[in-house]
C-alpha cells in the first residue's frame, strides 16, 4: 500500500502553529514512509475563505520547506484539490446516498430546528434531530419541492454504534445516538465539512488522516459516511492539542501563534520545524536537535504521545539561537538584512557594498542574540556612538589611569587608516608597558572610550572593523563628554 496523507487547511489566514504541527507530522510521516503528501484547500465556507488567504498558506508552506506532491496549483491525479471546484462530485455522491437510503431530504426550517434544539436544552438533554423528514414519501418530497420549499440533505445515522480506529487513541466505539441524523448539504447547496472531507479523502485515496484531536468527535460521523459509500475508512491519527504555558489552549494571548508572526519576529524555519516536531513527538534517543532531513528519517507515528503538548516559547527561542549560531555567516547576513534595513542602521545598498564588513560585525555579535530581529540592537555599536555613557562606563573612565590610556591610544593609531588585530593587540601591549596599566582598567578604558559601555562585542572586532578616523572621533567625543579632555 502506498501511503498518502493530506494537509487540509481552510484558507482563512496564515497558518496557525497548531496546523503547522499537523502539516509537519503529515509531511514527516509521508517522507519517512516514501508516501505522498497532498495539499487540499478546504474552502467550502465561502464567507471566511479567500484566495488571498490561500496564497498565504502557499507562502507559509514554502517558507517552512513543506513541499507537497499534489495540490491546487501543482495538480495531480486526484484533483481538483480545491473543494469549491468539487461541488459536482459532492452532489453526485449525495444523490447516490439518497437513492440508497443513507440520506434524505429534510424540509425542516431553521425555526423548526431551533425550536427542537431549545426544547432539548430546556429538558437538559443533548440535541438530536427529531426525525420529522426521515421517512417522507417520494410524492411528499416532490410536492414540497414543487411548492418551492428548500431542502437540506441529511445523513441517516443508520446503525447504533460505529467503530473508529485511531493510531494514537486506539479503537473507539461511538454510539451514533450521540448525534443522530446530521446535515451533509445545506438548503443553499453548501456541503458540510464532515461530508466533503470523507468524499475527498476517499477519492484522493488518502490512507492516513493525521489531524488535531479536536476532530476526534467528528470522526464517528465520517466513519459512518465511509461505510455508506462503500469505502474503507483511512487510518486515523488524532494528535493532541497544543497548550500555552498556563495549560490553556494555545491562543493569541500567549503570544505569536501564526507562522507569519514567528517569521516576522525573527525565528528561523529550521528552529520552527525542529521545535514543532517535538510537540507530542519525541525521538527514541532523547535527542532534541534535528535537521529536517534527520526528522524525515527519525519520525515515527508510534512515538507520538496522547498527552497535550505545552508550547514553551523560551525553549523555541533557545533553539533559534542555536540555529542562528550554526548558520553560514553570509546566509545569516541575508536573513538579518531586512531587520537591519528596517531598523535604519544601514540601507540595502550599503549592506551589499560592505558585505565583508557586515559579516565581520555579525560574527562578533551572533553568539549573543536568539532572534534575527535582535541583530540591529547588537550591531548598533558599529553604526553609532550612543548618546549616553552608561554608569559602569563612567566609573571606568573616571579611573585615574583612563585618560593616560586613551591619550596614548589616540597617539598610537594616529597615522593609520585601519587597525588589524595584530596591530591592535601590539598597541595595547605597548600601552600596558608604558602606562603600567593592565587588565580591566586598560581594556575597559579603551572599550568605554569607543563604545560608552562596558558591554558589547570583542574589542578585537570593534577596534578593527571601525576605521581609525571613527575610533578617534568617538574617543575624543567620549573624553569630552566625560570631562577628560
Ligand atoms: N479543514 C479542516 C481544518 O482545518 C480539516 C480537518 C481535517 O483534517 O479533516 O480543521
Amino acid at each position: 500500500m502506498s501511503i498518502r496523507v493530506r494537509f487540509a487547511p481552510s484558507p482563512t489566514g496564515h497558518i496557525h502553529v497548531g496546523n503547522v504541527r499537523t502539516a509537519l507530522f503529515n509531511y514527516l510521516f509521508a517522507r519517512s514512509q516514501g508516501g505522498k503528501f497532498i495539499l487540499r484547500i478546504e474552502d467550502t465556507d465561502l464567507e471566511r475563505s479567500t484566495l488571498e488567504s490561500e496564497e498565504l498558506i502557499y507562502e507559509d508552506l514554502e517558507w517552512l520547506g513543506l513541499d507537497y506532491d499534489e495540490g491546487p496549483k501543482k495538480g495531480g491525479e486526484y484533483g481538483p484539490y480545491r473543494q469549491t471546484e468539487r461541488f459536482d462530485i459532492y452532489n453526485k455522491y449525495a444523490e447516490k446516498l439518497i437513492e440508497e437510503g443513507y440520506a434524505y431530504k429534510c424540509f425542516c426550517t431553521k425555526e423548526e430546528l431551533d425550536a427542537e434544539r431549545e426544547k432539548a436544552s430546556k429538558e437538559g438533554r443533548a440535541y438530536i434531530y427529531g426525525g420529522k423528514c426521515a421517512h417522507l414519501t417520494k410524492e411528499e418530497i416532490a410536492e414540497r419541492q414543487a411548492r418551492g420549499e428548500k431542502a437540506s440533505i441529511r445523513f441517516r445515522a443508520f446503525k447504533p454504534t460505529i467503530l473508529v480506529q485511531d493510531m494514537i487513541h486506539g479503537d473507539i466505539e461511538f454510539p451514533t445516538n450521540a448525534f443522530g441524523d446530521f446535515i451533509i448539504i445545506r438548503p443553499d447547496g453548501a456541503p458540510i465539512y464532515n461530508y466533503v472531507v470523507v468524499i475527498d479523502d476517499a477519492l484522493m485515496k488518502i490512507t492516513h488522516v493525521i489531524r488535531g484531536d479536536d476532530h476526534l468527535s467528528n470522526t464517528p460521523k465520517q466513519a459512518l459516511i465511509y461505510e455508506a459509500i462503500g469505502e474503507k475508512a483511512p487510518v486515523f491519527a488524532h494528535i493532541p492539542m497544543i497548550l500555552g504555558p498556563d495549560h490553556a489552549k494555545l491562543s493569541k494571548r500567549h503570544g505569536n501563534t501564526s507562522v507569519e508572526e514567528f517569521r516576522k519576529a525573527g525565528y528561523l524555519k529550521e528552529a520552527m520545524i525542529n521545535y514543532m516536531s517535538l510537540l507530542s513527538w519525541s525521538s527514541d534517543d532523547e535527542r532534541e536537535l534535528f535537521t529536517m532531513d534527520e526528522l524525515k528519517e527519525k519520525f515515527s507515528m508510534k512515538r507520538v504521545s496522547k498527552s497535550a503538548a505545552v508550547f514553551d516559547f523560551d525553549k523555541l527561542k533557545w533553539m533559534n539561537g542555536i540555529y542562528i549560531r550554526s548558520k553560514e555567516i553570509s546566509e545569516l547576513l541575508e536573513l538579518c538584512k531586512p531587520y537591519i534595513i528596517e531598523s535604519g542602521l544601514a540601507d540595502e545598498k550599503y549592506i551589499n557594498e560592505n558585505k565583508e564588513k557586515l559579516e565581520a560585525m555579525l560574527l562578533s555579535v551572533r553568539d549573543n542574540f536568539t532572534l534575527l530581529s535582535d541583530a540591529p540592537e547588537y550591531l548598533k555599536v558599529y553604526f553609532e556612538l550612543s548618546e549616553d555613557i552608561t554608569e559602569e562606563a563612567m566609573e571606568m573612565l573616571n579611573l585615574p589611569t583612563s585618560k593616560g590610556v586613551l591619550d596614548l591610544f589616540l597617539e598610537k593609531i594616529k597615522d593609520k587608516e585601519y587597525l588589524d588585530i595584530e596591530t591592535y593587540r601590539a598597541i595595547m601591549k605597548e600601552i600596558q608597558k608604558e602606562t603600567l596599566t593592565k587588565g580591566k582598567p586598560l581594556y575597559m578604558a579603551v572599550r568605554c572610550g569607543i563604545t560608552r559601555s562596558t558591554k558589547g562585542p570583542e574589542m578585537d572586532s570593534v577596534a578593527t572593523i571601525l576605521p581609525v578616523a571613527e575610533l578617534t572621533r568617538r574617543i575624543k567625543a567620549t573624553m569630552e563628554k566625560a570631562g577628560m579632555a
